[in-house]
Parts: structure tokens; C-alpha cells; sequence
């Protein structure tokens, strides 16, 4: 599969044989590659730091207080984890270059498990707020699939 800009027009290659679902959500995953091979802005960890200080003012009335937001490469087994009684977020490298709103969507679930631990209906009440809840998690999905790796999950961290 390989998606390409070709003048104002942008042209996606999958295989014949996939079904119309299939189809419009690899387009989607496609899209989303090539713009974020497009902007390829890194962000460092102060900027990391900054935007997730952001989002938790946008998302939830800046009540999340992450002390350090930073990347780390020893995490290949999940997108992003927390440990609460430390403040400090991680994310794994492998999300740079994905799409922001991939990016936020990782960081508001960290920020969300400053406030509620575990993944039970209080927390996904709180990421309701995040409008691309979603979508990342579908992309995060199309990723894995796409690798033929083990599912990975974004978990927090004792
Ligand atoms: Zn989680």
C-alpha cells in the first residue's frame, strides 16, 4: 500500500480484493501517514511537556498536573504510560511522526490516568472529551495491524 500526491490530487494504492469498509479505513490510515511524513516536526520533551500541559487545560480544566512528559525508546510494547505517584508521563518513540491528533489522543489518556487509575467507565467518561478518541485508536489499531505485531495497549504504569 502507498499513498502519494500526484498535483492538487492525492492518490492512495491498495489491493483490489478489499472490502468497501476495509477500503475506507485504510484510505484514512494512508492519509494520515502521509501527512504526518509531511510535517515530520519532532517535538521535544519541553515542547511535549508544554502541550500536554495544554491539553489538560482544554480537556480537563488543567486539574491534570504532569510533572516531566518525555519520550523514551525502551518502550516497545505500549504507546504511552504514567505513573501517578511521580507526575511523569512517557511516551513511546514510536509515535513520532504519527499524526498529532495520534499524538494528543496518547497524551490525554496519560493525563486522564493522573486523575482516574484503570481503564473503567469513569475513565472513558473523561476521555469523551477528546474528540478524536476514536479515530487515534483506530489508527493505533491499523498500525498494529499493519505490523502483524501483538496488540499494544496504552496502560498505565504503577
Ligand atoms: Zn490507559
Amino acid at each position: 500500500m502507498s499513498a502519494y500526491r500526484e498535483g492538487d490530487r492525492t492518490i492512495v494504492l491498495i489491493p483490489a480484493r478489499m472490502s468497501e469498509a476495509e477500503e475506507r479505513r485504510w484510505v484514512t490510515v494512508m492519509l494520515d501517514k502521509l501527512a504526518a511524513q509531511e510535517s515530520k516536526r519532532l517535538l521535544g520533551d519541553d515542547e511535549l511537556t508544554e502541550r500536554a500541559e495544554r491539553l489538560s487545560a482544554q480537556y480537563f480544566d488543567g486539574r491534570a498536573r504532569p510533572l516531566t512528559v518525555r519520550w523514551v525508546t525502551n518502550q516497545n510494547t505500549r504507546w504511552g504510560s504514567c505513573t501517578p505517584a511521580e507526575g511523569s508521563i512517557r511516551l513511546s518513540h514510536r509515535l513520532q511522526g504519527m499524526p498529532e491528533y495520534v499524538v494528543d489522543y496518547v497524551l490525554v489518556h496519560e493525563l486522564a490516568h493522573l486523575l482516574v487509575p484503570g481503564h473503567g467507565p469513569r475513565f472513558w467518561e473523561l476521555l469523551e472529551s477528546y474528540p478524536r478518541t476514536e479515530r487515534a485508536r483506530g489508527y493505533l489499531e491499523g498500525v498494529v495491524a499493519a505490523e502483524r505485531l501483538p496488540q499494544l495497549p496504552v496502560v498505565r504504569e504503577e
